[in-house]
């Protein structure tokens, strides 16, 4: 791609949006590792993503749309593209009797927030998922006894060809960890949640129950994408790591956490390929010691 042709497309089409060349993706992801993007934009309004996503697919141009950063891995070589990002400007929250409606910039823990002053109940499950309500749908994010599919009765979207569409219940496909965002490859614009009226302290004490949980279990001191692995059927993946004396195991400033093992933490120094050598490492030794093989939850993007 001609990154400065690129740049100047940009800014004619959304001159209003922040454009940003060369940016250290270790500072737009919670893993806080990896190398540059040519190129990210921070669109202002849903339009702009239209126009931006159309531009960038008749120009061939690689991109890839993010939220929070918290369930992605970019490497060292950075991401010659533009990353579409799309957070703050587009992070409105509504409450219309039970329902809410967020655009897909909107904190998830900002939601289940709005949702608890509201005395709203079915969001406790997200208060402590660090990611955005459009990645959170993207993913099918969920915890404990929850997941945004039990709460998702629409979506906004743009389809592949930056056409918007609307999706209603099972159009979702939700199932774990995976939407039919991720098949065809939509951007998620803005979410229709309806939740149930509920009493306000119970919705507060289940929040708080949670996130002690998550504060007790998972190493939160130190930078993560929170769970590597998918559940596999029938197991869970951080006990499958245990099983093989792999606690603690570290490449470089890579380590798989000693108090959670689904989780590879950056003590503080790690690159990509401390991180994700660590991961095939881990996938090698479960696979030898149990025949399961665990697939990535994170995405690994980026490289030439
Ligand atoms: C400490 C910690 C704890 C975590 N705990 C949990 C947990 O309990 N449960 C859980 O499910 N996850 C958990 N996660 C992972 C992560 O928070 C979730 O996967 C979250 O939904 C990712 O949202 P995001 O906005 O950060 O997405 P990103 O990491 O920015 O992107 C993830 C994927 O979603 C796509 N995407 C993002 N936004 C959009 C959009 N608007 N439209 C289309 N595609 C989009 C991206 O292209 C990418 O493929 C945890 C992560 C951390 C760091």
């Amino acid at each position: 791609m001609n990154k400065v042709d690129i740049y100047n497309d940009l800014e004619t089409i959304c001159g209003s949006c922040t454009i940003l060349k060369d940016v250290p993706m270790k500072e737009h992801t919670t893993m806080k590792v990896g190398g540059n993007a040519d190129l990210m934009i921070i669109p202002e309004s849903f339009s702009c993503i239209q126009k931006i996503v159309k531009l960038l697919q008749s120009t061939n141009t690689p991109y890839m749309i993010m939220g929070n950063g918290s369930n992605l891995i970019f490497r060292d070589e950075g991401y010659n593209g533009v990353i579409v990002k799309i957070g703050k400007p587009l992070s409105d929250i509504e409450v219309h009797d039970d329902i809410i409606v967020a655009m897909a910039g909107a904190s998830l823990a900002q939601v289940a927030n709005t949702a608890l002053e509201h005395s709203l109940t079915g969001l406790e499950f997200a208060s402590g998922i660090p990611g955005s309500v459009g990645g959170a749908v993207y993913m099918n994010a969920g915890a404990y006894d929850g997941e945004m599919g039990q709460v998702v009765i629409e979506t906004l979207c743009l389809d592949s060809r930056g056409n918007m569409i609307t999706l209603k219940g099972d159009e979702h496909n939700f199932s774990y960890r995976h939407s039919r965002i991720q098949d065809d490859n939509l951007t998620c614009l803005q979410v229709i949640m309806k939740l149930k009226k509920g009493e306000k302290s119970k919705i507060q004490s289940k929040m708080n129950e949670l996130n002690a949980k998550r504060r007790e279990k998972q190493p939160l001191n130190y930078p993560s994408a929170g769970s590597i692995f998918k559940r596999p059927p029938g197991s869970f993946a951080g006990m499958l790591v245990d099983n093989c004396g792999l606690r603690g195991a570290r490449i470089g400033g890579a380590q798989v956490s000693d108090k959670h093992c689904g989780f590879i933490v950056n003590t503080g120094n790690a690159t990509a390929s401390d991180i994700i050598s660590l991961i095939q490492y881990v996938q090698d030794t479960v696979y030898k010691n149990s025949g399961i093989w665990l697939e990535l939850e994170v995405k690994i993007v980026g490289g030439y």
